[in-house]
């Protein structure tokens, strides 16, 4: 009995996630530090013995080696294996949503960018210019190639997120008298806005805001985070923007059902 080829892409873009998720570690581990993301080789950050290559197989070789680095024993963080299979899982659930289309390779890849930026901001409360610069790029090659949206939708939402962010960080620096958005958070919206088109953009906005809200009074709530400290923001609008730009026509169609019976 042979495998569907649908099974064996799925396959095949579970173990090409993992093995992107695990460049992605290397990436937001050494970005921020400033070191180049090509050499040297993978190295235990505790002990710096370089990797064997057996023993850095995505997911696999974390349980394999139970967690715990193989020279030191120093514990492995869970991160790990974990970014791994969130792109390894993202890509295989993208292409059963989508196929093999341009809306595919679109979120497929605007998840990855956004990954990235969320843990660079968690980590840091940063977010790195030279991976927007990239999506920037990417976001603009798609509305030029692709069939998503069109190049002109991208622009306008690039202008229209980046833009509204842009105001919020303005007005509230005036009415908090400090910095109370970062402006890579105006960047990161911007670059957002070129991936999924003004209408979505603006839906964006709204989720993100509302995931923030709802998160942020919880953790309050759970005393993991107190009120008036700042937190990274980037994070809630890529939830924002992944959710309003896969589901936003879905959002907006069974609002308005519910809304006008
Ligand atoms: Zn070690």
């Amino acid at each position: 009995m042979g495998m569907e080829p649908q099974t064996l892409f799925s396959v095949w873009l579970f173990l090409l996630g993992s093995a992107l998720g695990s460049f992605l570690n290397v990436v937001v581990y050494r970005l921020p530090r400033g070191e180049s993301i090509h050499s040297p080789a993978s190295h235990c950050p505790n002990c710096n013995k370089p990797l064997k290559p057996y023993d850095n197989i995505p997911i696999l070789s974390w349980l394999m080696l139970g967690a715990k680095c193989r020279n030191c024993k120093e514990p492995i963080s869970i991160r790990y294996p974990l970014v791994e299979f969130m792109v390894a899982v993202w890509f295989v659930w993208m292409f059963q949503l989508f196929g093999l289309s341009w809306e595919f390779a679109n979120f497929a890849i605007l998840g990855v960018l956004l990954l990235t930026v969320s843990i660079v901001d968690i980590d840091t409360q940063l977010i790195p210019d030279s991976v927007l610069i990239v999506g920037a790029i990417i976001g603009l090659a798609f509305a030029f190639y692709g069939d998503v949206i069109s190049i002109s939708d991208s622009l306008t939402g690039g202008a229209a997120m980046g833009g509204t962010f842009f105001l919020i960080a303005l007005i509230g620096e005036k009415v908090m008298k400090k910095e109370s958005m970062g402006f890579g958070d105006v960047k990161l919206s911007l670059m957002i806005g070129l991936f999924i088109g003004w209408k979505m953009a603006f839906l964006a906005i709204f989720l993100s805001s509302i995931f923030a809200s709802v998160i942020g009074l919880a953790a309050i709530g759970l005393g993991k985070m107190k009120f008036g400290k700042p937190f990274a923001f980037g994070p809630f609008i890529a939830l924002g923007a992944l959710v309003s730009g896969i589901w936003g026509d879905r959002l907006v169609n069974a609002y308005l059902r519910w809304a006008f019976v």
